[in-house]
């Protein structure tokens, strides 16, 4: 008999219950709006983003509905405008263009290479073609470029990076935090990532006058001596009135789930690396499959799995995918001709201006991805990568399948 998986890849932890006391805490007393405070009172809101603020080791930190709100926000703080060109991965998911689009600015894809990071030929070449002046870089995955060379060549080229986190809280290149490289680090705190709020998101930066405008952005009012980890009332006298409220505010229910969350932060980095490790270690040296590398310089989150089928067809990954799943094992991948749930890739967004990355396309088209929630024990991913690696070899080495029907992973 076959051995099946029966975990569910879409079944997150449970709310820590100081979380869940916060969040009772917070609707009995009914103010669940960032500025309706009683006397003295600090919201549960600018106390979540003095603590992330800390945590990550910046000056200041906005919260914010989402991460997508997050991204857009950035750009629009740092003065992106419509028409603008904005560099960003061509391997990322629909908010990261999406928050381009939102301004009316231009996404311009550059190539990723075999490790899933950006391709700084590629980003170098488009950035003189197309005059941007900010790169949205996606750490799409989890996947971290060599950010001191990437910095070295933006500083070079003269563009602003803004980063899009969202796979990366917790994550680190040489000791240094993910989202503390470029101006301003992204993060959502959406179900699916790193902390639970639902939905939300975070920017955090040092520099003092994009994070006013951020604030008020966001949607603060004049009420943005509330917010403790922002920069004082000097740096929002400039900006203030010409700075248009386009609210996406968080709100203190979901800070108060959030704040008993962030020092769980490593601990779930390291669990989530034995996971990884054990789905690694599982699918070494698989004929006809390609594990993506990671450099010692990186610390990251493993909160997803992704590896190559480089030169399988369609129809082979199509059948390949068919019977992993009736084993229970749900698996993605970026090379579907449809945008199918979540999965979608760079052609599928029709709003942007039609654009060729081959390099991109042939990596993409043997692209496999896993969600690896923390509800999975290490044995789990164990068994996950003996079911992966049994149906790489029998779909690979087997003949070549009919076209079959992809199933639809959410
Ligand atoms: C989840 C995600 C975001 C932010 O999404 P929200 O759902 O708006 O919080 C941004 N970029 C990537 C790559 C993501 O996966």
């Amino acid at each position: 008999m076959q051995e099946r998986f029966s975990g569910s890849f879409t079944q997150q932890e449970p709310i820590p219950e100081a979380g869940i006391a916060a969040a009772v805490a917070v609707l009995q007393h009914g103010r669940l709006h960032r500025y309706n405070t009683a006397p003295g009172e600090v919201a549960e809101a600018a106390l979540l983003e003095e603590e992330f603020a800390a945590l990550m080791g910046a000056k200041y930190c906005l919260a914010v509905a989402s991460g997508g709100y997050a991204l857009g926000c950035a750009l629009r703080a740092v003065g992106v405008g419509p028409g603008d060109a904005v560099l960003t991965n061509a391997f990322t998911l629909a908010p990261v263009p999406g928050s381009i689009a939102s301004i009316g600015a231009k996404p311009v894809f550059v190539e990723v290479t075999e490790d899933l990071v950006l391709d700084f030929v590629d980003l170098a070449v488009k950035a003189r073609a197309s005059g941007a002046r900010v790169l949205m870089l996606s750490h799409m995955r989890g996947h971290l470029c060599d950010m001191e060379a990437l910095g070295a060549l933006c500083a070079d080229l003269g563009v602003t990076i803004i980063e899009d986190c969202a796979h990366t809280m917790g994550a680190a290149w040489k000791g240094v935090a993910s989202g503390r490289s470029g101006l301003i680090g992204c993060y959502s705190m959406q179900t699916y990532k790193h902390i639970n709020a639902g939905e939300g998101g975070f920017l955090i930066s040092d520099d003092a006058e994009v994070m006013a405008r951020a604030v008020l952005l966001s949607g603060s009012y004049m009420l943005y001596g509330r917010h403790s980890a922002a920069p004082g009332p000097e740096a929002f006298e400039a900006v203030r009135m010409e700075t248009p409220n386009i609210s996406g505010r968080m709100d203190n229910l979901r800070a108060a789930i959030l704040r008993p969350q962030l020092p769980l932060l490593a601990d779930r980095v390291a669990r989530w690396e034995a996971r990884y490790r054990a789905l690694e270690a599982g699918l070494q040296d698989t004929p006809g499959l390609r594990l993506v590398a990671r450099p010692a310089e990186e610390t990251f989150v493993g909160s997803s799995f992704q590896f190559l089928l480089p030169g399988w067809s369609p129809a082979r990954i199509g059948a390949f995918l068919t019977r992993t799943l009736a084993r229970g094992v749900e698996l993605k991948w970026f090379g579907a001709a449809q945008p199918a749930a979540f999965t979608s890739r760079y052609q599928h967004w029709a709003y942007a201006e039609p654009q060729s990355l081959p390099q991109t396309d042939r990596i993409l088209a043997g692209l496999v991805d896993m969600r690896v929630p923390l509800t999975f024990s290490v044995e789990d991913c164990a068994q996950i990568a003996r079911i992966i690696r049994s149906e790489v070899l029998a779909v690979g080495q087997g003949p070549e399948p009919e076209a079959a029907e992809l199933p639809v992973i959410q």
